[in-house]
C-alpha cells in the first residue's frame, strides 16, 4: 500500500471494529531519550509503548524502521484565521493547519480575542464554528480579555468554564484596544490566578515604545520600526510583569522574547515563580541588517529583529536551555499587504510566516552547533509547550493512554527548501534548505502525513480541544 501499512489480521478485540495499530522497529521518544521501542495503538490513544511481541488482535502493522518516532509537535502561538488591524491574515485554518501537520506540528495554539463589537464568548463560538471541519491538526486557544468591568470578569468565567486555561495580557498595543496597564495585569493575576491558568503576556513598556516612537524622523526605513521598539522597552516590560506576578504567585509564559537580557530576567525569576518563556524562530535566525535590505520591510514584526550581535547571544541562551519552548507568533499578511506601507513602515502589517519552518529551523540550530536537534524538538517542541498548556502527559509524551500524535522523522536528506506558510506570501526563509524528513505523522492515532503531505486534504480530522 502507498501509505506503508499493512494489515495483519491476528485476531479481533471485543467490542472494537477498528484494528489497531502497531508500530514496529522506530527509535521512540521515551524518559528523555531515544529508545528502539514498538508502539501498540488502540482507539487513537497510545496502548503500550516497548517490545511488543504479541498485539492479541487485529492490527494494522507500520515498519518505523531507520525512523525516529517523537511526540508530534506543538506551535503555542499562531495568529491564523482572523483579522489584524485592516488586513485579513493569510492563512486561515484550512491553510495554517495543513503546513502544520505536513511538518509534524500536530497542536497549534491560537487567539480569541475580545473586541468591543465582539464580546469574549461570542468570539469564542465563532471561531469554534469556522473551525469545526477546518482542522488538519488539533487547535487550543488562548482567550485575550480586554474588558474588566463586571460584565467582562462574568464572560473570562463562562469561557474558562469551557475549558479555556490560557489568557493572553498584553502591556502595549493602546490603539488595538489590548493594552492593559501593570495594575490592570496584577488584577487580573490576583483575580484569575487560582483557576489554574496560566497567563501569556506580550512584554513591551509602553511609555518607552512611546518615547522612542517620538524620536524617529524618518519612517520610511524599515530600520525605523526596530529603533521604535528598543531592546530597553522589552526587558523593561519583562521586568514589571515578572514583579506583580510573583506578588500573585500566577502561572506566567512570557511570549516571544528577543533579548537575551530579557531571557535572563525569566531565568533569574524561575526559582520562585512558575514562568516559563519562548522565543521564535525569526529572532534566532535574522537580524536588523535584514530590515536594511531593498526589501527588508518584508521583516518587519514585532518585537522587531535585534543587533547581530544580540541574535548570537540569544542563539546561545537558545541552546543553554534558557527557553522553554520555541514557537513561531507566525502571522502571515499575504504579500500585497505587506507591501501596502513599504514607504512608511509604520503602515506595514507586522508579523511574520513560520509554522512550516519551526522544527527545520530549530533542528539546524541545534545540529549546526553540534548538539542534538532530535532532542531538542522532541524537549523544546513537544514536551515542554505540552507541559505550558497543561496538556501533558496527553500531548507532547509517547506514553500509554496519551494522544497518539506521532512524527516519524529522518534526518538525513536531501535538503529540501524550507516553507513557512502554503499561502500567497513572502518567505522569510528563502534559500534555507532542511535535511530533517517527516515522513508520517498520526493525528490521534489516525495516519494522516506520508513524506511530508497530506494523504487527502479533504479529511480534515483535526479538533478543537476545549471542545472534546
Ligand atoms: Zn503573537
Amino acid at each position: 500500500m502507498s501509505n506503508g501499512i499493512h494489515r495483519t489480521p491476528v485476531g479481533s478485540v471485543a467490542g472494537s471494529g477498528t484494528p489497531s495499530l502497531l508500530i514496529r522497529g522506530g527509535r521512540v521518544w521515551q524518559d528523555g531519550r531515544l529508545r528502539d521501542a514498538d508502539i501498540l495503538v488502540r482507539d487513537g490513544h497510545i496502548a503500550a509503548v516497548g517490545q511488543i511481541r504479541e498485539a492479541g488482535e487485529q492490527v494494522e502493522s507500520l515498519d518505523a524502521r531507520g525512523l525516529a518516532i517523537l511526540p508530534g509537535f506543538i506551535d503555542v502561538h499562531t495568529h491564523i484565521d482572523d483579522r489584524i488591524g485592516r488586513f485579513t491574515l493569510a492563512d486561515d485554518f484550512c491553510s495554517g493547519t495543513r503546513c502544520a501537520v505536513e511538518n509534524g506540528i500536530t497542536t497549534l495554539g491560537t487567539f480569541v480575542t475580545e473586541s468591543t463589537d465582539v464580546p469574549l464568548e461570542k468570539a469564542l463560538s465563532s471561531m469554534t464554528a469556522r473551525a469545526a471541519g477546518n482542522l488538519h491538526c488539533d487547535l487550543v486557544c488562548h482567550i485575550t480579555p480586554t474588558r474588566f468591568d463586571a460584565a467582562g470578569w462574568q464572560a473570562i468565567d463562562a469561557v474558562l468554564e469551557r475549558g479555556i486555561r490560557t489568557v493572553k495580557l498584553y502591556t502595549t498595543y493602546r490603539q488595538s484596544g489590548l493594552y492593559a496597564d501593570y495594575d490592570q495585569i496584577e488584577r487580573v493575576f490576583a483575580t484569575l490566578g487560582s483557576r489554574l491558568v496560566r497567563f501569556l503576556v506580550h512584554c513591551e513598556d509602553d511609555m518607552l515604545l512611546s518615547r522612542a516612537a517620538a524620536d524617529i524622523k524618518d519612517w520610511g526605513r524599515p530600520l525605523a520600526h526596530a529603533q521604535a521598539r528598543p531592546v530597553a522597552a522589552e526587558v523593561a516590560g519583562i521586568r514589571a510583569v515578572l514583579e506583580r506576578a510573583e506578588t500573585q504567585h500566577a502561572r506566567l509564559h512570557i511570549v516571544h522574547v528577543s533579548t537575551p537580557e530579557g531571557a535572563d530576567l525569566i531565568g533569574a525569576a524561575k526559582g520562585d515563580l512558575d514562568v516559563t518563556c519562548e522565543t521564535a524562530p525569526q529572532y534566532l535566525t535574522f537580524d536588523a541588517g535584514w530590515l536594511a535590505r531593498e526589501d527588508g520591510h518584508r521583516w518587519i514584526c514585532s518585537p522587531p529583529l535585534r543587533s547581530s550581535a544580540l541574535r548570537l547571544e540569544l542563539v546561545q541562551r537558545a541552546l543553554q536551555g534558557s527557553f522553554d519552548l520555541f514557537a513561531t507568533d507566525h502571522c502571515a499578511f499575504r504579500k500585497a499587504d505587506k507591501d501596502s506601507g513599504r514607504d512608511d513602515c509604520r503602515l506595514v502589517p507586522n508579523g511574520l510566516p513560520g509554522i512550516g519552518a519551526l522544527p527545520h529551523v530549530i533542528y539546524r540550530l541545534f545540529q549546526k552547533a553540534g548538539g542534538d536537534g532530535l532532542f531538542a524538538l522532541a524537549t523544546h517542541l513537544s514536551e515542554n509547550p505540552a507541559r505550558m498548556l497543561g496538556l501533558y502527559p496527553r500531548k507532547g509524551s509517547v506514553s500509554t493512554g496519551a494522544d497518539a500524535d506521532l512524527v516519524f522523522l529522518s534526518a538525513g536528506g536531501p535538503g529540501r527548501p524550507v516553507r513557512s506558510s502554503l499561502a500567497d506570501t513572502y518567505e522569510p526563509y528563502e534559500g534555507m534548505e532542511s535535511v530533517l524528513t517527516v515522513q508520517r505523522v498520526l493525528l490521534r492515532g489516525v495516519p494522516v502525513v506520508e513524506n511530508g503531505k497530506l494523504f487527502d486534504p479533504g479529511n480534515r480530522r483535526g479538533a478543537c480541544l476545549w471542545e472534546i
